[in-house]
């Protein structure tokens, strides 16, 4: 048998005008801002008149942690919201939006996959509405103004040596990461040592993505670090005056974008900063807007749970008040295999023992995310090469591991493939159990956090840290920093941070590298291991084969 790709099943779709699509969520149309027919920006007037409403109930889709084997949790998010939707419920989907850049390496999609896909796919992984080039430009002008600060005669007393602020473009070019800047003489200013970082690396973007309106917005971008002096004092955005001109530049993109499933039914697709370091969730005012609007929202955290769930928990729930109802936790048989040792030019062959070797991984996972109290269903998202074998030995797993899993073929069927998870997410989510608290308090100090996650979530038996290290922690404790969340920037392929540690490894170390601090956004960017913020193409960029075709339609982008 043979399916069609993703591209072929997203042509066919039949789409509603974005109307429509905002009808089902009784949003008015003169509070939709259309750029084209299919996808809206809901205006602000819009999101401040529902602001009495009851909020609906959040679900997290989460997974283990990722394998080259794929595991779908987009492609499970968007099956989720059509299977609730399927069943009579009144669900909408949050997602991130995608980097445009890291289409032109490998072949890309961030929209989901098979039947369970969010339209216009092309736009969504292209310029869609235009947030990340008002992202970039706002960074940039900053970047602009710091310079042009320093060369008008720098009353900040910015020491040239100590920028921090760096430059973007949503583009993966590795020869942007290091470079010299105000080189060719005295009317292009005091050459220094710059960079590029890629637009979602952004501060900005960060910030966009957990402010809880415009004027939070600017507050944050206005507290943001730039530089440093020469008496290691800091140098805020705000003392360069540019948190205005940035908000102005920033403000339709403030506002969260509106299109649809394959089946119709309405989607946010907004914000998508870095999972390692940044939060890696869509933004903060399109969820809180959706549990406004709809009684069940679905949405994404990045990476694995060990590093997307726990942020998702510490940060963002914590930070904009929201506690999740349920986590729907994605597995394949496919990664339990690699997991369990298989090679994944092997997956195609049925080896139960292996899918049984593998499951500890997600075992712990269960635990972990448990340990916010909030419950938990474990999707198997079904490929069509699994066999009956494999999948009743994940379901047997699971059950003996304090929850249940659910087989949901979404990929293959779209909601009629989704509706037994659904039903089962309903049934948990109404039950009510759920007691969400992150796992450390806020006044817990820096190090302490990061040993509470390294040992509560990835088991590991110490963090390593010079005392480099822990004195630049101290020192911002005592500038009034000490109440932040941290930011875990580590490999999404392991609990540990060896990304060959695959399963459920104990007994490690975590060594922290680097420390940064994101005051706009709000939390401080631990870095264990190489973590990079400018990616390259690979030899054979896909770029090389991406094309119109004659209809002038798109060809190569996935
Ligand atoms: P994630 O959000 O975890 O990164 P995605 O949902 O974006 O993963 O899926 C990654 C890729 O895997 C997509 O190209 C999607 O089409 C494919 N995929 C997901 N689920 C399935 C499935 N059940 N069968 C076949 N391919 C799938
Ligand atoms: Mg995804």
């Amino acid at each position: 048998m043979s399916y069609k790709s993703d591209i072929e099943i997203a042509r066919e779709a039949k789409k509603q005008p974005i109307q429509a699509v905002g009808d089902k969520l009784g949003i008015p149309t003169e509070h939709l801002l259309p750029y084209g027919h299919d996808k809206a920006k809901v205006s602000q007037d819009y999101i401040n008149s529902v602001q009495k409403n009851k909020d609906g109930k959040l679900i997290l889709v989460t997974a283990i942690n990722p394998t080259p084997a794929g595991e779908g949790k987009t492609t499970t998010t968007v099956g989720l919201g059509d299977g609730l939707n399927r069943i009579g419920k009144k669900a909408m989907i949050c997602i991130r939006e995608a980097s445009l850049g890291p289409n032109f390496g490998m072949k890309g999609g961030a929209a989901g996959g098979g039947y369970a896909q969010v339209v216009p796919m092309e736009d969504m992984n292209l310029h869609f509405t235009g947030d990340f080039h008002a992202i970039t430009s706002a960074h940039s002008l900053l970047s602009a103004m710091i310079d042009n600060h320093i060369y008008w005669g720098n009353e900040q007393e910015i020491d040239v040596r100590r920028v921090q602020w760096r430059r973007v473009v949503d583009m993966n070019d590795r020869a942007l990461r290091q470079i010299n800047v105000s080189l060719g003489g005295v009317a292009n200013g005091f050459p220094r040592e710059g960079g590029f970082d890629i637009t979602v690396a952004s501060e900005v973007m960060a910030i966009l993505c957990l402010a809880r309106d415009l004027k939070d917005l600017e507050k944050r971008l206005g507290d943001m670090i730039v530089a440093y002096r020469r008496d290691r004092t800091p140098v805020f955005c705000r003392d360069i005056k540019a948190e205005g001109a940035m908000t102005v530049l920033l403000k339709d993109a403030m506002q969260p974008n509106l299109v649809q499933t394959l089946e119709n039914n309405p989607a946010f697709v907004h914000g998508g900063p870095f999972a390692n370091i940044a939060h890696g969730c869509n933004s903060v005012i399109a969820t809180t807007t959706a549990l406004k609007i709809a009684d069940y929202v679905v949405t994404e955290a990045g990476f694995g749970a060990d590093l997307g769930a726990e942020k998702f928990m510490n940060i963002k729930c914590r930070k904009a008040g929201l506690a999740p109802s349920a986590v729907v936790l994605v597995a394949t048989v496919r990664a339990m295999k690699m997991n369990g040792g298989v090679a994944k030019a092997d997956l195609g062959a049925e080896n139960v023992d292996a899918v049984k070797n593998g499951c500890p991984n997600l075992g712990r996972h269960i635990e972990n995310v448990k340990s916010f109290g909030v419950p938990v269903v474990v999707a198997i998202n079904h490929f069509v090469t699994d066999t009956d074998a494999e999948v009743q030995a994940v379901k047997d797993y699971v059950s003996e591991h304090g929850a249940e899993a659910v087989v949901s073929k979404h990929w293959e069927f779209g909601s009629e493939g989704s509706e037994d998870l659904a039903k089962k997410v309903v049934e948990v989510v109404d039950a009510g159990n759920a007691n969400f608290a992150p796992i450390y308090p806020d006044d817990m100090s820096l190090f302490e956090k990061v040993e509470t996650i390294a040992k509560r979530i990835y088991r590991a038996d110490e963090v390593l840290a010079d005392k480099k290290i822990r004195d630049q922690l101290k020192l911002w404790e005592e500038q009034g920093y000490g109440n932040l969340p941290v930011c875990m920037a580590k490999t999404q392929y392991s609990f540990s941070t060896d990304p060959n540690l695959r399963g459920a490894p104990t007994g490690h170390s975590v060594p922290v590298r680097e420390v940064r601090l994101s005051a706009g956004a709000g939390f401080v960017v631990v870095v264990c291991g190489e973590i990079m913020t400018m990616p390259g193409l690979p030899s054979k960029p896909a770029a090389e084969n991406i094309h119109l075709n004659d209809s002038g339609q798109i060809e190569g982008l996935f």
